[in-house]
């Protein structure tokens, strides 16, 4: 009888938050050696380039609002490319387990016997503040922070996010086209309408912009913003007023974004 040929590992890979340099060393290597490469919409292009001239590539971007690739769709996809390839990379924005339907991904792979690894990102709950000079945490200011999706908030949700935004720092991804209903239901759930925010789009790239105001103002000030946006609710967010350090026409940035250190090397097996 013939044996069966094995089937190949699927690397979930963070992509970082928009800045390629800003992907670790073992992610970059998984894209270099990999077979084929799934990749999402707010991957930066020039690392879907870093693939060999050989890899197979599919783009499984979901623009905001749109129809697009389902999300079974993309797991199948990766068990079909996984049982032809020794190596599949699914890349995918900032970190893969946040808020990146990497667990489901995982879960469909394990359910198909296929083996798979994590390789984590930088994400943009963290950089796009750090990008903007406000620190997620700062002694006296905020003693933690708390991550969550503006995406399916609905009114009832607001009053567990009032108890946090007490407590601690609240980042809000996916939270730009409801900035509004955020801010007013936490001014309604008792929160200062004078607690500074600030809105931090394209956050890490040339195109990055920040916007201070309070829960008061912020949506108003938000109006021109286009995503995608990190939002920062709580005293930590005035630190952008003294610490914004991110110039993206600065020299630093240049020098340190390209080229890639070639002598990144293959994973070892
Ligand atoms: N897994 C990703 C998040 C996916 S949800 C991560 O860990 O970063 C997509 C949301 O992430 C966007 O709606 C936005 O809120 C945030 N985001 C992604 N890239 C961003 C960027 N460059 N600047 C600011 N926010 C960003």
């Amino acid at each position: 009888m013939r044996s069966h040929k094995r089937t190949g590992t699927v690397y979930l890979v963070g992509a970082g938050p928009g800045d390629p340099g800003l992907i670790t060393v073992k992610g970059l290597s998984a894209i270099r050696t990999a077979d084929a490469l799934v990749y999402d919409r707010l991957v930066h292009p020039s690392l879907v380039d870093e693939a060999s001239a050989g890899a197979e590539r599919f783009y499984a971007g979901k623009a905001p609002g749109s129809v697009s690739i389902e999300q079974e769709e993309i797991q199948d996809l990766l068990i079909q490319l996984a049982r032809r390839h020794e190596r599949v990379v699914r890349l995918k924005g900032g970190d893969p387990f946040v808020f990146g339907r990497g667990g489901e991904e995982a879960l469909a792979l394990r359910e198909a016997g296929i083996a798979f690894e994590v390789i984590p990102g930088i994400s943009s709950a963290i950089a796009a503040p750090a990008y903007a000079g406000i620190p997620v945490t700062h002694r006296a200011l905020a003693r933690g922070f708390t991550v969550v999706t503006g995406h399916t908030c609905r009114p009832d949700d607001l009053p567990d996010w009032a108890a946090l935004a007490r407590a601690s720092t609240l980042v809000v991804l996916m939270g730009l086209g409801k900035l509004d209903e955020i801010a007013r239901g936490l001014i309604e759930h008792g929160i200062s309408p004078k607690l500074p925010v600030a809105a931090v789009s394209c956050a890490t790239t040339a195109q990055q912009e920040t916007v201070r105001g309070t829960l008061a103002t912020i949506a108003g000030a938000c109006a021109h913003l286009e995503g995608p946006a990190t939002i920062v609710i709580g005293e930590v967010a005035r630190m952008h007023d003294d610490l914004a350090w991110f110039t993206a026409a600065g020299p630093s940035i240049d020098r340190i974004r390209t080229p890639f250190p070639e002598h990144i090397v293959a994973l070892s097996a």
